[in-house]
């Protein structure tokens, strides 16, 4: 086995707990749109197959999950039985095959009518089988006349009449429910490639008790039932297989919901009518442009051509305080006589430190936060002219800088999803779309399992009798309700890997009394991991998934009942807590959310992602009282002595934008809005 080998193959254990929590999510959902159908009147025989299919579907897979131990159905099972479990993963397979056959697959009318006639005729023929070996002879008159009735029906069609011979006359005798054979639909619908077709066989052969299914009883424990890595790797792959067939016809159902009306929204503009077509073409392409020039400018674009590391300015050049300490800690060293000042002794500063100075200050030091993400209030480049109103301490550093690079400095307009306008994140807002969304998070995350030789910490401030165990259990009641993931009925323990992120979340001070405590799981613990990257090649950000929870999770308390509701959902689907990131490691890293924008792309290159994976969990909550419930073990106590607090900081700029003409809120996103859409009308207007 090589070395990449060992990375990538997950054990069984990570094997089955990966996927067991996305397959619950699964059926959750689709639990939840059997009740949404429930409600809807259907229009068609094809919806009505569609719903019954739909709900046999969500039945068979609650039974896969009473097959699988530490589910929510069997939450003390010990009993591992991939041979039972393969015929229920069977049966769920071939309904959601019939499901995607007569309810859902986009056919004409006259196909689906010959469909649903041909399985009512199958079922015609088994049922008088039944009773012709019972003697029933009241029932075999009834199917028989039904039998015809429907042989009549197909005989008068022209779909079927279209078909070849061979096949109306083994479909008219009742010897098949479909038209198309099982891989012909699978074709179709597109979904199982050539292993997991395979993989569908051997759980045939399970389901039919082939000699597959017993040749190899007893062998490492297989096939009696005793825990054991071949057949948890088995189930975990049926699982897997069916959660791919349950998602398939969660999408297919959604689809089929009537559209909920939107609101009036912003966005949409109307349907360009065909003279005004090429006008509204021309003036987005203005648009564009202009609202390219309104973004900030790169490093490079500012220095380009000047590569020589003269010194241009230095530190003794500046008046405002925070632009001097700045410029002090970015400049050089260097006895030369400073070109402008003529100092000496002032830290020299090249174009590329004047540049880097200018963004930190002006674009760094800007940044505000919106209810969702942050954006710079202040951005510069070579496109525009100064249009910012400053102090007047300031103003003679701003046109120093504004001369030394040729630049303007400007209000920034973002872009919209820099501050919050992502899809899933206005999803997760609304209470009506909230679940769809919870469920892709189920989905798309992966587990971290925390195992027994992992440690985490727990900080606490002058806990009652700093010895006792219990003292670093979850909050007691009355202290509930505060968090980000903890509601009055589900206490959470945080902790961490990281002791400065403990530091830190518990806003700690010199003069505290502080305790941290190590704790150790006593079982391996499955958690859902909020804190990995998902790549997501095809999405913008206004559609990230991934954006959503990287700006949830730096969001202060407004966002709290979202994630507890991830935390509820994933507590359900067997989870025994949550790894997410830090609000602290976040805000650590400084440059939001430009780093959100490379920490995608970075992530993107995969031994990269392995690396996030592996790395130090800086955030973990788990779900109950774990200490009191014997899920976690205090390894330890020790008493923490703060020796030194430090800080490091950048300096902004004070912009009394109060009075400013020019200044609009960029953390509004409707005022944003309102820009692009005035900016576009006056375009418009000048044709
Ligand atoms: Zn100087």
């Amino acid at each position: 086995m090589t070395e990449s080998d060992k990375t990538s193959t997950p054990s069984a254990d990570e094997h089955y707990w990966t996927v067991l929590p996305k397959y619950i999510a699964a059926i959750e959902n689709g639990i939840n749109l059997t009740h949404k159908i429930a409600g809807q009147p259907t229009e068609s025989v094809r919806q009505y197959w569609a719903s019954v299919l739909f709900v046999r579907l969500c039945s068979v897979g609650i039974s896969i999950l009473h097959m699988c131990p530490g589910s929510p159905a069997n939450t003390a099972g010990t009993h591992w039985d991939f041979s039972a479990l393969a015929p229920l993963v069977h049966s769920l397979v071939k309904t959601c095959l019939m499901h995607f056959y007569l309810g859902t697959e986009p056919v004409g009318e006259d196909e689906s009518r010959v469909r649903v006639l041909v399985m009512q005729l199958r079922d015609c023929t088994e049922r008088l089988h039944f009773f012709q070996n019972a003697g029933a002879s009241e029932q075999i008159r009834v199917f028989e006349a039904t039998a015809e009735d429907i042989r009549a029906k197909l005989s008068s069609d022209q779909y079927f009449a279209q078909l070849p011979a061979r096949m109306r006359k083994s479909l008219r005798k009742g010897n098949s429910e479909s038209i198309l054979t099982q891989d012909q639909i699978l074709d179709r619908m597109r979904i199982l490639d050539p292993a997991g077709r395979a993989f569908f066989g051997f759980i045939s052969s399970h389901a039919d008790v082939s000699p597959l299914a017993y040749y190899r009883t007893g062998e490492n424990n297989r096939g009696r039932g005793e825990e054991n890595d071949v057949d948890k790797h088995y189930i975990a792959t049926a699982v897997d297989l069916a959660c791919n067939f349950i998602l398939r016809a969660n999408a297919d159902m959604e689809a089929q919901l009537p559209e909920a009306p939107d609101a009036p929204d912003a966005h949409t503009q109307e349907p360009p009518t065909s003279e005004s077509e090429k006008r509204y073409k021309l003036t987005y392409q203005h648009l564009r442009q202009s609202v390219r020039q309104s973004q900030g400018a790169l490093i490079e674009e500012l220095t380009a051509g000047d590569e020589s590391g003269a010194p241009l300015l230095c530190s003794d050049c500046f008046q405002d305080e925070g632009m001097r300490l700045s410029s002090t800690r970015i400049g050089q060293r260097d006895m030369s006589r400073c070109p402008n000042c003529g100092s000496q002794l002032g830290m020299k500063l090249s174009r590329v430190s004047v540049a880097i100075l200018a963004q930190q200050f002006f674009v760094w030091g800007t940044i505000q936060r919106a209810k969702y993400g942050a954006t710079p209030t202040v951005q510069l480049n070579r496109h525009q002219t100064t249009s910012i109103d400053v102090s007047p301490w300031l103003g003679p550093d701003l046109q120093l800088i504004e001369r030394t690079l040729s630049v303007g400095f400007f209000y920034y307009i973002p872009r919209l999803w820099m501050i919050g306008e992502v899809e899933p994140l206005k999803a997760l807002q609304k209470p009506d779309s909230r679940d769809g969304i919870i469920s892709r998070i189920l989905n798309e995350y992966p587990t971290r399992i925390l195992d027994t030789d992992e440690c985490f910490y727990r900080l606490r401030k002058a806990p009652l009798n700093p010895g006792s165990a219990d003292q670093y259990d979850a909050p007691p009641v009355e202290k509930l309700g505060q968090g980000r993931f903890e509601t009055s009925v589900c206490p959470i323990l945080y902790g961490s890997q990281d002791l400065e992120v403990c530091l830190h979340e518990c806003r700690v001070a010199a003069e505290d009394e502080l305790y941290i405590a190590t704790l150790a799981p006593s079982r391996k613990l499955k958690l859902l991991n909020l804190a990995e990257l998902l790549s997501e090649e095809n999405a913008t950000e206004f559609e990230s998934l991934d954006m959503a929870l990287h700006m949830l999770f730096l969001a202060g308390s407004h966002s709290y009942e979202i994630s507890r509701k991830i935390a509820s959902a994933a507590q359900k689907c067997g989870f025994d807590g949550l790894v997410y990131p830090s609000y602290f490691t976040l805000l650590r890293t400084g440059g939001i959310p430009f780093e959100t924008v490379y920490g995608i792309s970075l992530r993107r290159i995969s031994q990269l992602r392995e690396l996030a994976r592996k790395r130090t969990i800086s955030n973990l909550a788990l779900f109950g009282r774990p200490i009191a419930d014997g899920l976690v073990k205090v390894k330890c106590i020790n008493r923490v002595v703060l020796n030194k607090v430090e800080y490091t900081l950048h300096f902004g700029p004070l912009l009394p934008r109060e009075t400013s003409s020019n200044y609009i809120d960029p953390t509004d996103p409707s005022a944003v809005h309102k820009i692009f859409v005035d900016r576009f009308q006056a375009k418009w207007n000048e044709g």
